[in-house]
């Protein structure tokens, strides 16, 4: 069975990251929603808030699964046994950290192949902290989560 892991923060979850999860879908057999602690984010929603989010919204998607990952993400594919990370580019400027991380992600486990998907057009400006920075001068965010 092919497992990939889409890694991220989802604070929260958005159409963007919708978008690459369901994509995912059809390469893989199985694709889990790896939620990440990650001490370097400012966040807004708690673990358990950002997880129930997700799972709101990917009730129609069956090969999927949502996990709380707070180890390396390299350590998390083994234990999981998944061969591949799959995460989404927007623009240029995600392409510097990505690239870093893909690069120790392959030192840590030679096993896992990070594979980047394109991010649609309407969605390449979106991104968590844009919707929350929309939300909190009260704009509406229904078109973007
Ligand atoms: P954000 O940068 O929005 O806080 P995350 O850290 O949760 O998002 O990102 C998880 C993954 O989802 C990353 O691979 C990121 O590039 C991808 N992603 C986030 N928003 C989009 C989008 N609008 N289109 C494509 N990929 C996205």
């Amino acid at each position: 069975m092919r497992i990939a892991i889409c890694p991220g923060s989802f604070d929260p979850v958005t159409k963007g990251h919708l978008d690459i999860i369901r994509r995912a879908t059809t390469l893989f057999d199985k694709v889990i929603i790896g939620v990440s602690v990650n001490p370097n984010k400012k966040g807004c929603f708690t673990l358990e808030e950002r997880v129930n989010l997700i799972k709101k919204c990917t009730t129609d998607i069956p090969n999927i699964e949502i996990d709380i990952v707070d180890t390396l993400l390299a350590e998390y594919a083994k234990k999981v046994k998944a061969c591949a990370i799959v995460k989404g580019l927007r623009a240029v400027t995600d392409f510097e950290y990505e690239f870093q991380m893909t690069a120790l992600n392959y030192q840590l486990n030679k096993n896992i192949e990070t594979f980047f998907v394109m991010s649609p057009p309407q969605y390449m400006y979106l991104s968590s902290s844009i919707v929350r920075e929309i939300a909190s001068l009260q704009g509406d965010i229904d078109q973007f989560v």
